[in-house]
């Protein structure tokens, strides 16, 4: 058996090989390093991928939530609603901006933001939604948009985690997550479900006036060379990282497949386990599997946690202390939060391996391994 690892970058990487170093060279000849040909193709593969219309790349996942905010002119004071139990970025830019986050709880089943306590925390402050596709699986964007239309508030897709997954509204109609809200933000990360082989973003939205205003931000607040128009950041994504997302754009469809045929198989080898809940998937998204990740009851995560790793099979807490119990929060009154079903679920999940790569045999044994530690 080969070794497990949470993510096999490598062995996706051996498969491509031949076009991702020729695309890599090719970059290196051309000496245009920055912006250019395989910066401008990727946005514009990457938009016809999602059927929207603009796509912005960006130096990372993080950049793109803080320029969508500065884009919508959001400035201290103002309030996002935010779940808490999501990776710190998410929140972290609106603080840096001077933006108070308000965090509210999740679903329990989905693991994202929950409507009903958004419409709770609504303000005359409260200027923008954020919700966070996490693990792969699409916040209940059809209620979020009902709000968001309701009380003229802005949404900010984090779709760092879910990019390729198929949101199917109640009318039929289908969308890309992240391109529901006004803007959508995501990750190139490594491991992200589309990895560059370093740091990368794109922001994604329908709205020409906002996009032209994103691709300001991002760039110095430059209008045109040299020309500053509103105050910006440097926030860009390296051709060489555009020439190797291009080549892995075109088996993202394929690469989520091999996820969810992953997901399928742990699913089968956990049913019926007591203690043992697997990832939800709600019949209108197409759940991408960024993580796959387990709620357990009545099981000592943490000894499990242990245990696996013992036998050498690896597993990880995303994330173990949700953001409004962060000291970077206390300022914020992080302590004031009761959000009990976010501190329920942060003390009972656990993610297995999941990735492209990983083969029944492997799956075999994290099953039956698991199981044994379960079933003690
Ligand atoms: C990865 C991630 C980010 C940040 O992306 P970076 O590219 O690492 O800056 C933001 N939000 C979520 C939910 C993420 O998983």
């Amino acid at each position: 058996m080969r070794p497990l690892q949470m993510v096999d970058t490598l062995t996706q990487y051996h498969r491509i090989k031949a076009e991702v170093d020729a695309a890599v060279i090719g970059v290196m000849e051309s000496s245009q390093f920055i912006g250019g040909k395989e910066v401008n193709s990727f946005a514009e593969e990457l938009a016809a991928y999602q059927h929207c219309k603009h796509v912005i790349p960006c130096a990372n996942g993080t950049d793109a939530l803080q320029i969508a905010l500065m884009a919508l002119g959001l400035k201290a004071g103002d309030e996002v609603i935010t779940p808490s139990f999501t990776y710190i970025a998410t929140v972290e830019v609106a603080a840096l901006l001077g933006i108070k986050p308000v965090f509210v709880e999740v679903d329990r089943q989905s693991f994202c933001i929950d409507p009903d306590a958004i419409e709770k925390a609504i303000t005359p402050k409260t200027k923008a939604i954020v919700p966070v596709h996490l693990y792969g699986h699409s916040a209940n964007m059809e209620k979020i948009m009902g709000i968001a239309r309701r009380h003229r508030l802005f949404v900010v897709e984090d779709n760092a985690q879910a990019i390729g997954n198929d949101y199917t509204f109640s009318d039929g109609s289908v969308k890309k997550t992240g391109t529901i809200g006004d803007i959508g933000c995501t990750s190139f990360y490594p491991s992200k479900n589309l990895g560059a082989f370093g740091d990368g973003g794109a922001i994604s939205t329908n709205n020409d006036a906002l996009a032209g205003l994103i691709r300001m931000i991002a760039s110095h607040g430059q209008s045109k060379r040299y020309y500053h128009d509103v105050v910006g950041c440097n926030s860009r994504l390296d051709a060489m990282q555009a020439a190797i997302l291009r080549i892995k754009l075109k088996h993202l469809n394929e690469y989520i497949d091999a996820r969810i045929q992953a997901a399928d198989y742990y699913d089968k080898g956990f049913s019926g386990q007591k203690g043992i809940t697997v990832p939800f998937r709600a019949s209108n998204n197409r759940h991408v599997f960024h993580q796959y990740t387990l709620i357990l009851d009545g099981i000592n995560r943490n000894e499990l946690h242990e245990y696996l790793a013992a036998e050498h099979i690896p597993s990880m807490i995303y994330y173990p202390v949700p953001a409004h119990r962060q000291k970077m929060f206390e300022s914020f009154g992080g302590a004031n939060y009761s959000l009990p079903v976010t501190d329920w679920l942060t003390e009972r999940v656990i993610s297995l391996p999941i990735h492209t790569e990983l083969d029944t045999e492997q799956q075999d044994y994290i099953i039956s391994k698991l199981l044994a530690f379960t079933n003690r």
